[in-house]
């Protein structure tokens, strides 16, 4: 099985990532992926760009060293309401969005409040992808969030940076391991995510890949081994 889409990848642009749009693109092809997503964090993480960053994404060209480039941001989900911080105007021109809690920009809700910030964010129509929901800081009812993903036609992420031994974020395995389960029970597909935040971790997936043979996690649910697979949820 070869794993041939990143679409959770940071820029300098991020303000906490280290590597430009062309090294990233150059290292994906030179690890064989076809595409990369490239998914800065939105406004409301200190340190990152403005919304005309993402609006003006329209004029890079499809293919960026010899690798297809999709358009997304990795948006910031920011209360109950699950509102985020860019406008539906702001990604009208983007391919995607991933909808992430993270602690600089959200308030820690308690596992019922996390979830419904989560599953209200999964109704916004450019949020495709749920970010690294794996963090024991951050509690989430895992077995709802996974049949939501279902309802919603969202796919849930397997970061494999929250598996990385130097992880900020808590409990990662344990985590993952029960949300995949329940992805079993319930047919519902994951996303493996390498976020990487420097070139050489771009399709990085050793650690999720690790996780997911320990459990035989079924093929037909990974949906980067096949751009027919992606392309029914973009
Ligand atoms: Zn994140
Ligand atoms: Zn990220």
């Amino acid at each position: 099985m070869k794993y041939t889409i990143d679409l959770h990848t940071h820029t300098i642009a991020s303000g906490h990532a280290y590597s430009t749009l062309i090294e990233n693109a150059k290292m994906a092809f030179n690890k064989g992926m076809t595409i990369m997503g490239v998914s800065d964090h939105a406004p409301k993480m200190p340190g990152s760009v403005t919304s005309l960053y993402f609006n003006n994404l329209r004029v890079l060209p499809e293919y960026i060293e010899g690798v297809r480039v999709l358009k997304g941001v990795e948006l910031n989900v920011l209360n109950e309401r699950g509102e985020v911080d860019l406008t539906l105007e702001d990604m009208s021109t983007l391919d995607y969005g991933i909808a992430s809690l993270h602690s600089p920009c959200y308030d820690n809700l308690g596992e019922k409040g996390n979830t419904l910030a989560l599953i209200n964010a999964m109704k916004n129509e450019k949020v495709k992808i749920i970010g690294h929901p794996d963090d024991s800081r951050l509690p989430l009812d895992l077995e709802l969030l996974v049949k939501e993903a279902k309802i919603h036609d969202v796919l849930l992420e397997v970061n494999n940076s929250s598996l990385s031994p130097n992880s900020f974020r808590k409990n990662g395995r344990e985590n993952y391991l029960k949300m995949l389960k329940y992805c079993i029970q319930h047919s519902v597909p994951i996303l493996v995510g390498s976020d990487a935040h420097f070139a050489s971790y771009i399709g990085e997936f050793s650690e999720v890949i690790l996780l997911l043979e320990s459990i035989e996690f079924p093929e037909e649910l990974i949906v980067n081994t096949s751009e027919s697979k992606l392309f029914k949820y973009l």
